[in-house]
């Protein structure tokens, strides 16, 4: 602003410095030459003065050298002339014709020699410049009027230069005039312009905050671009083992696309098979629906049968079974017991039994022996003493399928105690499995024909318990903990109101499904009566166990249920005290344990019987055990009852009421 302040200043100083001073010298031009001349000259200086004095900050008028020297000539220019006055030669005779001052003037002044008056006279114009701009020739003291022309042409160069100066110091007046107004805009100008300096050094001051602001913001955005850089090298590592990765990844994907290709064309010729398999299997699902309903018609068609044929043999049948003579045991005579072959010869089963008693009463006439009478009995089936376990199960393994159709299965072993009752259902001393009992096979059987079934749609699922009836009591032989070796308080109930169904109170039902589940439950019963005997002398002889397994079948395609019980009882021993006896007051309680159990076991005897003889009523409620088992006795059930005998001559008299008790059992059962 100052630059160019001070430029337009010297601009103006400049155009005032070329502009000619006016002043009121012209007004005065008429006045008296001499006087005004010296006046003139005075005031003309001043003003050249005053006009270097003027006010202008910036702005000093300058003038050129020439200027300045016009300024001053004439006053030198006087003085010479004055000068040259009072040095006038008088002595000199005057000045040539003007063409001789011409050729002086052009030569340079002289010192000597006259100057012709009408050169310089005031009427020549053409003479004026000459006087500003040369210097006169010396006029002789005597030339006055020649003098005094050139002090009039002096003052009227005067009054001309005046009149410029005057001009001059008007437009400088009006340049300064215009100046100090420029110098009051600028002066508001510059108010303005430092308001706005001031809004500017505040903005300043702000844009400074704002920069140390933006500073701190800079170097906390330096930090945050360091932790971006750091983060884009880590990223551009993990960007570089991505790619890596993709690299490798793209490499298996090709493998995998051209295995997948490969698989796609397997997988076309495979649909292609699968479309003619479909086809194949449609038509066999077809045929198969068809052989189902066959073997389905044939399955119903083969229970018929098998019913039938059972309830041909009888659906109480009675088999007899002679155990052999165990080490240490006495021998019995030979023909003592006689196993007569079958009607179809020796390689038929027999199933007669001939006893030879012979009888210690001597004639009394002759002292004698009398002759040996000899029982006959005829049952279902006889199985010598060498009979093996495998043998006495293949008979009844045809009433364990009768159980999965459908029919409750009852099978006794009766005898008396030692007869090997114990040992046909259960069988011999563990871990031998030629000695497995009845129940341990009949089990595996069982399992194993579900399993069978299981492919024509049948599902089987089967439920045990034990229990044993002692002096018509009920105890669990499947109890645990507390209860193990005690089972008491068990009440036979039926299952629910209106139910024909039987279940024994705290008794336990255990699902099984596994020969293995069946084992463990035979073997807790053994510890269960172990406990018991120390307790009871030889309870488990003096009463029944009763293993009893629930089968339940279902073939949820057709809709169809079937059920029924199969029930294995290992009798009490039929052994009946000696009515000659005279007891003792601890034997009272076998006594009474014994007629206890010759009691139901009669009442089993005349329930099969009334049920063999189709008799009206059946006298279920007479004992515990029959009214246990009604839902398994009768009707379309299946009942074997295996008659133990023991080979011993000693034991022939229970034989024979084992013997005449099974044949009491059954039609078919005959006793000679
Ligand atoms: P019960 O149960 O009728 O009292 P057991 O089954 O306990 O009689 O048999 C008595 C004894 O005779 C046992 O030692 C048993 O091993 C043995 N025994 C029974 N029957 C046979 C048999 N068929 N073969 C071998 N041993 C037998
Ligand atoms: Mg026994």
């Amino acid at each position: 602003m100052r630059g160019r302040g001070s430029r337009d200043t010297g601009t103006q100083s400049a155009a005032f410095a070329s502009r000619p001073v006016r002043t009121t010298v012209d007004m005065q031009a008429q006045r008296a030459p001499l006087m005004e001349v010296k006046r003139n000259l005075e005031l003309s200086t001043t003003l050249v003065k005053s006009s270097s004095r003027l006010p202008l900050p910036g702005s000093r008028l300058k003038r050129g050298p020439d200027q300045m020297e016009d300024g001053l000539e004439p006053a030198k220019k006087r003085t010479r002339g004055m000068g040259t006055v009072t040095k006038v030669d008088t002595s000199r005779p005057r000045g040539p014709p003007l063409s001789a001052v011409s050729t002086a003037a052009q030569k340079g002044p002289r010192k000597t020699g006259p100057r012709g008056c009408s050169a310089v006279g005031p009427g020549n114009a053409s003479t004026a410049p000459a006087v500003a701009g040369k210097k006169p020739g010396k006029r002789p003291a005597w030339d006055l009027k020649g003098q005094l022309c050139d002090l009039h042409e002096e003052l009227k160069q005067y009054r001309e230069k005046t009149q410029t100066l005057d001009r001059e110091n008007q437009g400088l007046r009006e340049q300064l005039r215009e100046v100090q107004e420029q110098a009051t805009t600028l002066g508001t100008e510059r108010n303005t312009l430092e308001e706005e300096l001031a809004s500017v050094r505040r903005r300043a001051e702000q844009s400074q905050q704002k920069l140390e602001t933006l500073g701190a913001r800079v170097l906390e955005l330096e930090e945050c671009l360091g932790t971006k850089e750091r983060l884009v090298q880590e990223l551009q590592t993990e960007r570089l083992q991505l790619q890596e990765e993709r690299s490798t990844l793209s490499t298996q994907l090709e493998e995998r696309e051209r295995e997948f290709q490969a698989s796609e064309a397997a997988l076309s010729s495979s649909r292609a098979e699968v479309l003619c398999l479909r086809q194949k299997t449609a038509a066999q699902v077809t045929l198969l629906a068809e052989q189902g309903d066959r073997l389905y018609g044939l399955e119903m068609e083969r229970r018929r049968l098998h019913n039938q044929l059972q309830e041909l043999k009888g659906n109480i049948r009675v088999f007899c079974r002679v155990r052999p003579v165990l080490e240490g045991e006495s021998t019995p005579s030979p023909g003592f017991l006689v196993f007569p072959p079958g009607p179809a010869g020796p390689s038929d089963p027999p199933t007669r039994l001939c006893l030879s008693r012979s009888d210690d009463r001597r004639s009394t006439l002759t002292r004698a022996p009398a002759a040996a009478t000899r029982h006959d009995f005829s049952f279902d089936r006889v199985f010598p003493p060498g009979s093996k376990q495998e043998e006495v199960f293949e008979e009844i393994s045809m009433l364990v399928q009768s159980a999965l159709d459908g029919y409750p299965v009852c099978i006794f072993a009766y005898g008396q105690t030692g007869s090997g009752k114990t040992f046909t259902m259960e069988g011999g001393p563990r871990g031998d499995p030629q000695l497995e009992g009845l129940i341990p096979r009949a089990m595996r059987h069982l399992f194993s024909v579900a399993q069978e079934m299981s492919g024509q749609g049948w599902t089987y699922s089967f439920v045990a318990s034990y229990v044993e009836i002692y002096n018509e009591t009920v105890r669990d032989l499947l109890a645990t903990g507390t209860r193990k070796g005690q089972g008491g308080d068990c009440e036979i109930r039926r299952a629910g109101p209106g139910s024909e169904e039987l279940t024994v109170t705290n008794a336990r039902y255990v699902p099984v499904s596994c020969e293995k589940e069946v084992e463990a439950l035979l073997h807790l019963a053994q510890q269960n009566r172990a406990v018991a005997r120390t307790a009871q002398n030889e309870r488990s002889s003096r009463s029944h166990s009763v293993f009893q397994l629930q089968i339940s079948g279902e073939h949820a395609a057709r809709g169809l249920q079937c059920g029924a019980p199969l029930n294995l009882v290992d009798l009490a021993g039929s052994e009946r005290l000696d009515p000659g006896l005279t007891l003792g007051p601890g034997e009272r309680d076998r006594l009474r344990e014994t007629q206890a159990i010759n009691s139901s076991l009669s009442t089993l005897g005349l329930v099969i019987m009334a049920l063999s003889n189709k008799e009206s009523h059946v006298p279920y409620r007479n004992s515990k055990l029959t009214y246990l088992l009604q839902n398994s006795l009768g009707g379309s059930a299946k009942m074997l009852m295996f008659v133990n005998i023991s080979p011993l001559e000693e034991n022939v008299s229970e034989s024979l009421n084992s013997l005449r008790f099974a044949s009491k059992c059954t039609g078919t059962a005959r006793c000679f």
